[in-house]
């Protein structure tokens, strides 16, 4: 028997985090449709996973996170003029 290919659940490159909308560019999250294991988000610390294709999933770590007070995940990269309303409109509309 011959197993079907398994499509690739994500995109060809994404540099936006999904859950906080931080652009770790020219790092990906996302590279030929599959999760960049171990680009671990500076800011709201997701690690990408074949999970974060819920919208439902990605609501709950982002409600975790701003719940918890938004903090960086590796605070020396956070930018000294740091808007979080401004970040998070980088999160494509099909994950808010
Ligand atoms: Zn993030």
């Amino acid at each position: 028997m011959q197993s079907e290919p398994v499509s690739p659940p994500g995109p060809e490159w994404e540099t936006v985090c999904r859950v906080c909308g931080h652009d770790d560019d020219p790092e990906p999250f996302w590279e030929s449709g599959w999760p960049n294991e171990g680009a671990i988000c500076p800011c709201c610390g997701n690690e990408p996973s074949v999970s974060d294709v819920s919208v439902m999933g990605l609501r709950n770590l982002r409600g975790y996170w701003l719940g918890r007070g938004a903090p960086w995940d590796s605070p020396s990269f956070r930018p000294k003029d740091w808007d979080i309303l401004e970040q998070v409109k980088n999160i494509p509309p099909e994950w808010r």
